[in-house]
């Protein structure tokens, strides 16, 4: 692997994320929206520039196992209903498969492999001691019961119970599953297991409650992380977080606790859309009332009617105001957060977004159409494997936790998480600077960089 900045070598078209000679090699899929084809032309971009050997190139460019099953579970009428589940397994150089699990109505294959090769990517840039992994059932879990969740949580978790384990591929929380989900599966994990392994059964998933091994600061890790990027990488910008305006994509876990925790260092989140509607307040949505709306109610939809917000001060005004998801997007910002799914940000909504940074919460939120058209506008883009990656750092922290039982207070998490975020955002800016190249394919840089050197350390078996 080449540390110098020289692409002389490099033939230009593996320049583009669209167009890469490794995609005839391996046979992908030759539609330009595929997710997967997207996710790897990015990585194979980075690759190109640190001139990342071939056999490596070509073994990420692929996962190493791709495992789907189908179950039957008896719905509450009675009648049984077969659910498709998947749990891909990208890399394991740097340690075992680790990743979310996703029960949304979309989950298909290659939107699993893209976030599992995401997940690689992100675990290395932080210099976690883990690999990639992710996993989904394709149901819509808002239409289940509490008891329907609950069995296909644990008939999904003893389908795939010999693909997992505390010290091979450690599952977590994603769109559409809870700290509630985690539970079950690893107390079904515990019970398919016996002697030793029973004990330990409980690491086989993090994102778990407090009461059973969670971690302190998990549930808000992920928007923690997301702003500890911001505080890090928005001086360059010349933009103060006290008083920065912010939209945000998705008001879930990322998108509401990220919210909240900007507005406590008075940032003004002044627009914010999901899958229900659009908001608005020019003086700041009280993102606490915001937070505890969507609980209650299911998404934002309606907040403007409910007039919950008592709050008002400098970065908070009462109320809220419902608007069209194009007055949404071109609401003027400093920062943009989407916080929501893959592919929502296409060369369309690049167009109507009026920031100066896009915080990228969601992974793969921005298609590369989109992404160009972002950069073109001179937007800066901080990419997901580096903005979101605070979600498995802390994971990763429960995973130690409950190795060494011993628990950590919350300062301690919130601490650690920093420290680790602040040297991914580095780690990202020095790679753009000695490449000259985007925040993005610096990210894939200083991760591929890691995982290359692991690769000529240990060789390709046999
Ligand atoms: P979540 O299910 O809690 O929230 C998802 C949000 O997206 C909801 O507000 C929903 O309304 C919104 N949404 C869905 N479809 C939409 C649409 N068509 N238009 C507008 N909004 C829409 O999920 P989450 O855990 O907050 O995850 C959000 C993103 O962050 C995902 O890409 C996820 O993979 C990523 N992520 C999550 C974590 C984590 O720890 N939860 C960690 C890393 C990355």
């Amino acid at each position: 692997m080449s540390t110098s900045t020289a692409t002389k070598d490099t033939n230009v078209s593996n320049l583009l994320p669209d167009n890469n000679a490794v995609f005839d090699e391996l046979d992908f899929p030759r539609d330009p929206d595929n997710l997967y084809r997207q996710t790897v032309g990015q990585m194979l971009v980075a690759s190109e520039l640190i001139e990342l050997p071939h056999r490596v190139k070509i073994i990420l460019a692929q996962p190493k196992n791709e495992i789907m099953v189908h179950f039957p579970v008896r719905m509450d009428d009675g009648h049984y209903k077969l659910f498709k589940g998947y749990r891909v397994q990208h890399n394991n150089s740097l340690g075992p498969y680790k990743g979310g699990l996703r029960f949304h109505p979309d989950v298909n294959l290659d939107d699993v492999k893209s976030l599992a090769l995401l997940m690689s990517m992100k675990c290395s840039l932080s210099r976690l001691p883990l690999g990639g992994g992710k996993g989904g059932v394709k149901c819509n879990p808002r239409e289940l019961s509490t008891g329907e969740l609950q069995r296909v949580a644990r008939r999904f978790t003893s389908a795939i119970t010999n693909e997992i384990g505390p010290d091979y591929d450690i599952p977590a929380p994603d769109v559409g599953t809870t700290a509630q989900v985690m539970a079950w599966i690893a107390d079904t994990y515990q019970m398919s297991q016996s002697g030793a392994n029973q004990a330990d059964g409980r690491r086989v998933v993090t994102g778990k409650p407090i009461e059973i091994g969670g971690s302190l600061g998990r549930e808000k890790a992920t928007g923690q992380g997301v702003v500890d990027v911001l505080v890090e990488m928005l001086p360059e910008e010349g933009i103060p977080i006290e008083g920065m305006k912010v939209s945000v994509l998705g008001f879930g876990n990322v998108g509401s606790w990220a919210s909240r925790i900007l507005q406590g260092m008075g940032a003004k989140v002044v627009a914010v859309m999901d899958h229900t509607g659009a908001i608005s307040n020019e003086g700041g949505l009280d993102c606490h009332a915001l937070a505890q709306y969507c609980v209650e109610n299911g998404g934002v939809g309606g907040f403007e009617k409910a007039n919950t917000s008592t709050a008002s001060g400098n970065n908070v005004a009462a109320g809220a105001t419902a608007i069209t998801e194009s007055e949404f997007y071109t609401t003027p910002v400093d920062v943009f957060i989407p916080a929501a799914l893959e592919q929502m940000i296409k060369e369309e909504q690049a167009a109507l977004i009026n920031c100066k940074v896009v915080a990228e919460a969601a992974n793969a939120p921005c298609t590369p159409a989109g992404d160009r058209a972002l950069m073109e506008k001179g937007i800066e883009v901080l990419p997901a494997i580096l903005c979101n990656s605070g979600g498995v750092t802390v994971s990763y922290f429960e995973w130690v936790q409950n190795k060494s039982n011993v628990f950590w207070d919350e300062e301690t998490v919130d601490r650690e998480l920093n420290k680790h975020m602040i040297m991914a955002a580095r780690r990202t800016k020095l790679a753009r600077q000695h490449y000259d190249c985007d925040m993005r394919t610096a990210a894939f840089i200083a991760s591929l960089e890691h995982i290359g050197k692991t690769y000529a350390v240990r060789g390709i078996f046999p």
